[in-house]
């Protein structure tokens, strides 16, 4: 991917985006931006912005352990379910300026990393869900897939007019109150 301008200014408005909405991340693909990058703040406060992260074209190996712990989205307002994730990861993806990240992370920072490269590849965190988180949210899921479709019907993905349309109509959803989704 080139790193342009373009880039930076789109990176900008989803981390602002993701503030608004006391998220620990938000992938490109959530507000219809055809880019294989995300941003992320394990502590979700604007206020600390030395945690803030952006991996472009990231892609993740070395998992190992497993650890199940509640997970948000912030595609799904309101829905949290446990969700069984590796407790370790390793990462390479490059950052904004063009400079290669290699990390090793655990736990949150881990998780974090695998729900919002999952957004890249068109993988959700309800695809993750066990039986009995499945049964527990399964009207929360036929009403958020009824809307999913819609915004699929929408097509022209990427136009600024499509990214402006997408970030109002999640400004527009409800605050989800704790924990933090991604
Ligand atoms: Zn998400």
């Amino acid at each position: 991917m080139h790193i342009d301008n373009e880039i930076r200014r789109i990176v900008q408005e989803m981390l602002e985006t993701m503030y608004a909405h006391r998220g620990l991340g938000l992938a490109a693909p959530q507000v219809a931006i055809p880019y294989q990058l995300f941003v992320m703040n394990p502590t979700g406060d604007a206020n600390q912005r030395e945690q803030e992260r952006v991996l472009i074209n990231p892609v993740l190996d070395g998992h190992k352990g497993t650890i199940e712990a509640e997970e948000g989205c912030l595609s799904f307002p309101d829905l949290f379910q446990k969700v069984r994730r590796s407790k370790h990861v390793h990462v390479q993806a490059y950052d904004p300026l063009g400079k290669l990240i290699d990390e090793n992370a655990s736990d949150l920072v881990a998780r974090i990393l695998q729900h919002e490269t999952d957004h890249l590849h068109g993988i959700l965190f309800i695809d993750k869900f066990g039986p009995i988180a499945r049964l527990a949210s399964r009207d929360d899921l036929a009403h958020f897939e009824r809307d999913f479709r819609k915004a699929q019907e929408h097509g022209d993905l990427g136009s600024d007019k499509v990214l402006m349309r997408d970030l109002q109509l999640l400004e527009t959803k409800q605050q989800p109150r704790r924990p933090p989704p991604a």
